[in-house]
């Protein structure tokens, strides 16, 4: 038993704790649960909890369904929303097989793959994301509505808004989440919380709880929050746009005082990477039929990006180098807009990661950065600009996915399997509805 499986195990007893829920991820981005009594966590910790795989999405194949769940005690934390008597705890677990080797199908095993990765080539990764999500109601006729009608930063006097961003972040920082930034956004009902840097793994943990707390605080209050990338047709999408930088050391290895806004040779070759594999992981970034409408939907002035392209203060280009205070060596980073708030951020981050490193191990060139709002650019001129296009729907995301050795190798040949069948199955289906659009445009309304 080591100092932190000790502490947790005093922890429980001091606290009262009468269930340990045990938390993993499956690879459609769901948070699964089982809870264990308190007695059994000393075991959990030495063999793991044994259950059937079989069960969870993606998760095994049929024939060796045995799985284990070992707990990983650095994330043990109580869940405010069930304090007080008999309280509950969770802890994120690491999927195994019954030989003790990372399940194959387990999103934590491969962004811990690809963190090693990044550590043998020499670097820490710090990670922040910008979360969108909406708050919405049912109304009468059971249809989904925004609870309020405000924008961008607007304060909304004796608003809801306010009251729920600040129960979900006193709740994030009993459970150890740090937020840096929140505000309404620009939709109805659109809320944004950025939480404050992490290591990546702690980061996709964070996320998973994150959903779990503000899912919570919504229910509590009446109404329901969703991360569904484009609720409404004709309103702003919620994106989860993330910051990214590379440590040697204490050392930020993307800043450079010579380089372009600070930028070094490894900061361009790493934005060079995510240009250049962009196409390939978008199925993983942007992983739902509705992530297209928010890239594609509104377009020009939605501030989803739709083009494969870089600037600085260039709100259409899907990387970004975020203005930073001269000499702040420190917070120089890339910041990755693409990504929506469904995405699997075990997932989505082992990809990501993966393509900016391919583009450090490579040397990729990185282009020149695109200067106009290429949403307003012309066809001709993107191509003159050699600015081409995200995809357009899951079908093409997942045939650009489909040949792609980067994410292949990033997954492992299971995961890379299962997430292509699952997302084909998710198109299909789509494919195979009779919308009211197309009802409308044969039977039109008089
Ligand atoms: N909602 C926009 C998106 O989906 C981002 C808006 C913003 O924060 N600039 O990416
Ligand atoms: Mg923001
Ligand atoms: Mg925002
Ligand atoms: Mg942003």
């Amino acid at each position: 038993m080591d100092k932190q499986q000790e502490y947790v195990l005093r922890a429980i007893e001091e606290r009262d704790i009468r269930f340990v829920r045990l938390w993993f991820t499956d690879v459609s981005g769901q948070l699964k649960s089982v809870a264990i009594a308190p007695a059994e966590v000393e075991g959990a910790f030495e063999e793991g909890i044994g259950f059937d795989g079989s069960a969870i999405e993606g998760l095994t194949r049929v024939f060796e369904s045995d799985m284990l769940l070992a707990p990983d005690p650095s994330t043990f934390q109580m869940l405010p929303w069930r304090e007080g008597a008999n309280g509950v705890a969770r802890m994120f677990c690491d999927v195994r097989t019954p030989d003790g080797e990372p399940a194959r199908t387990d999103p934590r095993a491969v962004l811990e793959r690809q963190i090693a990765r990044v550590a043998e080539a020499g670097f820490t990764c710090y990670i922040h994301p910008e979360i969108e999500f909406y708050l919405v109601k049912r109304d009468e006729q059971g249809r989904i509505r925004p609870t309020d009608y405000a924008g961008y930063f607007d304060h909304v006097p004796g608003g809801t808004a306010h009251d729920f961003r600040r129960r979900a972040i006193l709740m994030l920082e009993q459970m150890g989440i740090s937020v840096e930034f929140s505000h309404h956004e620009g939709g109805p009902g659109q809320n944004e919380i950025d939480l404050r840097f992490a290591d990546a793994l702690s980061m996709a943990d964070n996320i998973m709880t994150f959903r779990a707390v503000v899912e919570e605080v919504a229910l509590q209050e009446g109404s329901m929050a969703t991360f569904m990338p484009k609720p409404f047709a004709d309103q702003f999408g919620s994106g989860m746009h993330t910051h990214f930088s590379l440590f040697e050391g204490d050392r930020n290895a993307f800043f450079d005082p010579s380089g372009q806004y600070q930028l070094s040779a490894t900061g361009r070759a790493f934005i060079a990477g995510l240009l250049h594999h962009a196409s390939e992981i978008t199925a993983v970034t942007n992983q739902h039929v509705n992530s297209y409408k928010r890239l594609w939907g509104g377009g020009r002035g939605d501030e989803a990006p739709s083009y494969v392209c870089w600037g600085h203060n260039n709100r259409s280009a899907l990387v970004r180098v975020p203005m930073h205070k001269p000499g702040k060596a420190q917070s120089v980073r890339v910041e990755y807009r693409g990504i929506d708030s469904s995405a699997n951020p075990y997932l989505a981050y082992a990809v990501i990661l993966a393509a900016g490193l391919k583009g450090i191990e490579e040397g990729y060139e990185l282009p020149p950065e695109a200067e106009d709002d290429v949403w307003a650019l012309s066809p001709l001129e993107r191509k003159a600009l050699g600015i081409h296009a995200l995809p357009t729907s899951l079908k093409s995301a997942v045939a650009a996915m489909q040949g792609s050795d980067l994410v292949a190798d990033t997954f492992g040949e299971d995961t890379f399997e299962y997430f292509l069948r699952n997302k084909r199955r998710e198109y299909q289906a789509y494919d195979a509805q009779v919308t009211a659009f197309e009802l409308d445009q044969f039977f039109p309304r008089s």
